[in-house]
């Protein structure tokens, strides 16, 4: 590491101290645990009892979160409520129902929404980028952090570990409700963004709100490069205000640390609320003047003092494919140009282009000029015409991993450098050698 570090890492390398583990008293009634697993989640106590925000990731992380609790209070966890039906939100459930088997676990009906729209599509290949996206399949050398919580710990798929009775929904709700449970009081409601199913928490009592994953330290994941139906990008513009009309003391996030202050945390939500608002209102300007999304994401950018506010870094979430999100969920996959109606199969259009090269062995050195000269996205585009053909398909995809190894260490988008670093480990696992 150290100093032939890409400024993308340093700067993800810097956000580490922020993301270790920590067990914060934010009120009087409200510890938040953060580092514990990849989640952040929360402990609201009353007079006779607890009521969770969340679960965490995992059974064990969150056993030693509520282990770090009981040096505070002996009293009984009676409840837990779900943001939304992510696993790194509900796998930590373990711990709390061995905690206290009885233990009423909150959540919106339907509830599970986005996983159950891709199993209804048996869409397996969730699995595989979704490993890729979280980089599961990385030496723990490639990983920095998710840029908002630790990295995902190589081999821990965290899927279908967890007996699912241990962590199903026993309380279910339609819009809103209010918990009312061991002397505290919660208000929950739906708030969709990153997922349907999602809702947010009030405690008046402290006025804090948890926002789930509808906010978070980095430009938000508006869309999920593991594949996910659309994030209804409007929703979650309104969801965010809906949460900053409170105008809360507290904003505890699915990710990250808290924010507190009414000042802070005003602030904090003003500049979320506006650089949401002005990705969504500049791609659907740019929609209607029929601009295809490649040429949206050339256009669509932050005003400057949003682009480097901390809270919209593209840690996590990326702009550009966020625009391309907005764009295939408004409007679907055609992008308005009648040429891509019925474009040439890829293998044909790369015979003809090497055919205006002329040939193939152009584009192979071509490529590998592109690398060397610093342009590792056209060496990768080139690679593709190549692997399209069959083309010296070892070389080439040497070639391109190490195209992709360049395009992931200039990334700050942590999925992105996953994506990338782990389909070069992919393209390098293959011969090494072309059989004759
Ligand atoms: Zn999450």
């Amino acid at each position: 590491m150290g100093g032939s570090e890409t400024a993308a890492a340093r700067e993800l390398r810097a956000l580490d101290q922020s993301l270790g583990r920590n067990f914060l008293r934010l009120t009087d009634r409200v510890f938040v645990a953060c580092g514990y697993g990849v989640s952040t989640f929360s402990f609201v106590v009353g007079d006779r009892g607890i009521v969770a925000v969340d679960a965490g990731s995992a059974p064990g992380p969150s056993a030693e979160a509520i282990a770090e609790l009981r040096r505070h209070t002996d009293l009984p966890i009676l409840g837990l409520v779900y943001t939304h039906g992510h696993i790194d939100h509900t796998h930590g459930a373990v711990a709390f129902t061995e905690e206290n088997p009885e233990i009423e676990i909150w959540a919106i009906k339907p509830f599970g929404t986005e996983a159950r729209a891709l199993a209804r599509n048996r869409s397996s290949i969730t699995m595989q980028r979704s490993l890729r996206q979280f980089g599961n399949l990385l030496p723990p050398q490639k990983k920095i952090n998710t840029g908002i919580g630790p990295s995902v710990a190589a081999g821990n798929t965290s899927l279908g570990i967890v007996p699912e009775q241990r962590i199903r929904p026993r309380k279910r709700f339609e819009t809103s409700a209010t918990i009312r449970l061991g002397g505290v009081n919660l208000e929950v409601t739906h708030n969709p963004g990153e997922t349907d199913d999602q809702v947010f928490v009030w405690f008046e009592r402290d006025r804090a709100a948890f926002a789930g994953d509808n906010m978070y330290r980095s430009w938000p994941n508006l869309y999920a490069i593991r594949g996910t139906p659309y994030r209804d990008v409007r929703d979650w513009c309104e969801s965010v205000d809906r949460i900053r009309a409170l105008r809360p003391d507290h904003l505890v996030m699915g990710h990250s640390l808290p924010i507190s202050g009414a000042d802070e945390v005003s602030e904090a939500m003003e500049v979320y609320s506006r650089g949401l608002w002005h990705v969504y209102n500049a791609t659907i300007e740019g929609i209607n003047a029929g601009k295809t999304p490649d040429e949206l994401v050339a256009e669509v950018r932050l005003p400057d003092d949003l682009a480097a506010h901390p809270l919209l870094r593209e840690y996590y979430g990326n702009i550009s494919w966020s625009v391309r999100a907005i764009f295939s969920g408004v409007l679907g996959w055609f992008d308005g140009n009648p040429t891509n109606l019925d474009p040439l199969h890829p293998a044909d259009r790369a015979r003809r282009i090497a055919g205006l090269a002329g040939g193939p062995e152009v584009l192979v050195s071509d490529a590998i000029d592109a690398l060397a000269g610093g342009e590792a996205q056209w060496a990768a585009e080139l690679c593709d015409l190549l692997l399209a053909m069959d083309f010296r398909p070892a070389e080439v995809r040497a070639l391109k991993a190490d195209a992709l190894d360049e395009l992931a260490t200039n990334m700050l988008t942590t999925t992105g450098r996953n994506y990338l670093y782990t389909c070069a480990q992919d393209l390098r696992a293959l011969p090494a050698v072309d059989s004759t």
